[in-house]
């Protein structure tokens, strides 16, 4: 059983492992601020309405073949 690895960003070193939810953790080595958040699995689009309004719809507007 391995626990997901939590790298820097910036350089690839190990900072840590484990399962995040929000984490901010400094690089000893590059001193870069590395921040985590865990986006899957969780529910945060409550109260958010499924429908979505209808100016924001996503463009299928292609240029390709005509
Ligand atoms: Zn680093």
């Amino acid at each position: 059983m391995s626990l997901p690895e939590i790298r820097c960003g910036h350089c690839g070193r190990k900072l840590a492992e484990g399962h995040v939810l929000v984490l901010s953790i400094k690089c000893p080595r590059c001193r870069v601020l590395n921040h985590y958040q865990a986006t899957s699995h969780s529910p945060a689009h409550q109260g958010v309405p499924d429908r979505t309004p209808t100016d924001a719809q996503p463009t299928h507007h292609s240029l390709v073949g005509r």
